[in-house]
């Protein structure tokens, strides 16, 4: 897509922000078989991507990912489409395990991963912060992105910036903060 990797800088900073606060950090990310059925050959609308052990799979080389970071990898089942970093993973017991209440997400893409996993996350009883602009819409229709934040926001969720999620990180040291990057 274009422009993604225009999130990086500003997700790096927030990331660090958070090691620097203790808190947890998840990256959600696709890893998908290579006859997954989101693949344009097996009748889905993508063209392959993120296909496990592969180059495409891995994180971006300039996103920080610190050694103490949880890496949740969905998608797996060549039968299910899982844009949300919650749908057939343990994420949502994890962050409960570790008393998270409130979670920080950026990442890609908006009108899917960003969107689903917000939903997620509302739905699991966390507060959702998307930060808007550590975000990037595909945008297959134009205006996707935008839908996405409104229909996140009209769920419950607060859309923030990463300036505003740094002043939390750093007044809230373990009150159970995360910033989720969706890969
Ligand atoms: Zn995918």
């Amino acid at each position: 897509m274009k422009n993604g990797d225009a999130v990086v800088p500003r997700l790096n900073v927030v990331i660090k922000a958070a090691e620097a606060a203790g808190v947890p950090i998840f990256y959600t990310r696709d890893w998908h078989p290579r006859n997954h059925i989101s693949f344009r050959e097996q009748g889905g609308i993508w063209p392959p991507h993120c296909v496990q052990d592969t180059k495409g799979a891995e994180f971006h080389p300039a996103l920080t990912v610190p050694a103490t970071a949880t890496v949740i990898s969905k998608g797996n089942n060549p039968r299910k489409e899982a844009y949300s970093g919650f749908q057939g993973t343990d994420l949502s017991k994890r962050l409960k395990t570790l008393a998270v209440d409130e979670v920080f997400i950026g990442g890609l893409t908006t009108d899917y991963c960003v969107k689903e996993s917000s939903l997620d996350a509302l739905h699991e009883g966390f507060a959702v912060d998307v930060m808007t602009d550590c975000v990037r819409a595909v945008n297959v229709k134009p205006g996707d992105g935008m839908r996405a934040l409104q229909a996140a926001k009209k769920a419950g969720a607060k859309l923030t910036t990463s300036k505003a999620a740094m002043k939390r990180l750093a007044g809230a040291q373990h009150s159970g903060h995360l910033p989720a990057a969706s890969a």
